[in-house]
């Protein structure tokens, strides 16, 4: 069962119960985990809440709660109450949430049931699942690979066949990049589409969480049940936040060619070639579209992102939760924690990001960044007067292998298409988009397609036609 929609079906026919559908979710991680690791932790009471909806599809059919009984793989830094939170850090190695995130509550309601918690990079920051502290996490699709990152556990646990879907972190291309990876529909939605309550903050002004799937129809069921306003989070948009970006039959679609720049596989490229002559005989009008600015948008993140993440970061001292360093004094204390607690790319970021706002290189770096930013928004703007989509490849290359990018701006480079979207606040999802061969292994690629602010529907109404009605 591959999809919400069979899974549904059959529950609602009773061909299959939610009990053994968990089941079958266990066995697959029982078969599966020691090998790709996309989980950290499996949650055994899902089987109780399996029993329950068993008893209620029994009574009530189709007049049930639209996931009720479905299974829901968790990102290890969004709070389930009463489960571990960890980011995949020793410093929250033991930390166990006290309070359902918004969108676990949303979830919940619906009636998803959590089966377990994924592995990811540390605290979110990386392109390979590698900066984990608990292990890496390997792609089910060829295991000499990553799964992409920094949610590669939430990507490999849909690869892998233990669940429908999964839900990630994206704050510059951490669902996107591993769905590609993972041959998976990811969705980066719009900035405040999501609530952020309950989840263990990256950057603040980027972070947004959402769905892995294996269709856009269950990605976009997953997504509605999550979004919409909350007091919690005071960034959530509402319907009037930004005008109505209408669905339509065919769309003018944007393609920033000169964007595609040195770094991008040729196998790549002509796939998405090939992608935009589809896009063609479908109907839809193809324009070159040039953003400038978009080539920036690394330069731009690596200096926002570390900056709100070091802010973010302060937080764990040593003091109030997580891991503490025994030692003699308080300013030890801190010192040590922090020092064995947080992994190398983690304290990477942190200097960067704290020397960036320091005082003397505020305005030389981070007031700069904000301002490209503040460019790269009215730029997109100004395209999407004319263009209602853009479309790219969603990353540079397909599936590295592991220890394959040990140069961090080797590494940063996967994300120069997808970071350019955190950055301005809109949504995109990736679709796969085919296959290039490697070593004698066809390994998924994706295409991203990016809509303006609001624009959620117009994605999933596409990416439904693309891919779900081609399937
Ligand atoms: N790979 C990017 C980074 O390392 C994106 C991470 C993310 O989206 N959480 O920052």
């Amino acid at each position: 069962m591959h999809t919400i929609a069979e899974l549904r079906a059959a529950y609602i026919s009773g061909e299959k119960k939610p009990s053994e559908v968990i089941k079958e979710v266990f066995a697959v991680i029982e078969e599966k985990n020691d090998d790709v690791f996309a989980f950290l932790d499996v949650f055994e009471d899902a089987l109780a809440a399996a029993e329950l909806a068993d008893a209620v599809y029994e009574k009530n059919g189709a007049g049930t709660p639209p996931l009720l009984g479905i299974p829901v793989a968790m990102k290890t830094n969004i709070l389930i109450k009463d489960k571990r939170a960890t980011a995949s850090s020793k410093i929250l190695e033991n930390y166990t949430a006290t309070y359902d995130a918004t969108i676990v509550r949303r979830l919940r309601d619906a009636g998803a049931i959590f089966v377990g918690a994924t592995n990811m990079d540390e605290f979110a920051m990386g392109s390979s699942t590698e900066s984990s502290a608990f292990g890496v996490t390997k792609n089910p699709l060829d295991t000499s690979r990553v799964p992409g990152g920094s949610s590669g556990g939430s990507a490999a646990a849909v690869a892998m066949g233990a669940v429908p879907v999964a839900i990630g972190t994206d704050t510059g291309g951490s669902i996107r990049q591993p769905a590609a990876y993972c041959g998976l529909i990811g969705y980066k939605p719009t900035y405040g589409a999501v609530s952020r309550y309950g989840l263990i903050a990256l950057a603040s002004s980027l972070d947004q969480a959402g769905p892995f799937a294996n269709t856009v129809a269950d990605a976009e069921l997953i997504h509605n049940t999550m979004a919409g306003q909350d007091d919690m989070d005071g960034t959530t948009i509402t319907d009037d936040t930004y005008p109505a970006v209408p669905v339509k039959e065919t769309y003018t679609i944007g393609v920033p060619r000169d964007f595609f720049t040195e770094g991008v596989d040729e196998d790549v490229l002509r796939a998405f070639d090939t992608h935009v002559e589809e896009l063609k005989a479908l109907g839809h009008t193809m324009v070159d579209i040039s953003l400038p600015l978009f080539e920036k948008g690394l330069a731009a993140y690596y200096i926002v992102m570390p900056a709100e993440a070091s802010s973010n970061l302060a937080r764990y001292d040593g003091i109030r939760y997580g891991y503490s360093a025994p030692a003699e004094s308080l300013l030890e204390v801190y010192e040590k924690s922090r020092a064995e607690g947080f992994g190398d790319e983690v304290k990477r970021r942190i200097l960067l990001g704290t020397h960036v706002l320091s005082a003397g290189y505020y305005d030389a770096y981070y007031g700069k960044a904000e301002l490209a930013r503040k460019k790269m928004r009215e730029e997109l703007d100004e395209v999407f007067k004319s263009v209602d989509l853009i479309v790219t490849p969603t990353t540079p290359t397909p599936a590295f292998k592991f220890g394959e990018n040990t140069d961090p701006l080797a590494m940063y480079r996967q994300d120069i298409f997808t970071v350019p979207v955190n950055l301005t606040g809109v949504p995109a999802i990736t679709l796969p988009m085919g296959t290039v061969e490697r070593d004698g292994t066809a390994l998924p690629i994706g295409v991203q397609y990016i809509a303006p602010h609001a624009g959620d529907a117009r994605l999933f109404a596409l990416g439904k036609r693309l891919y779900d009605e081609r399937r």
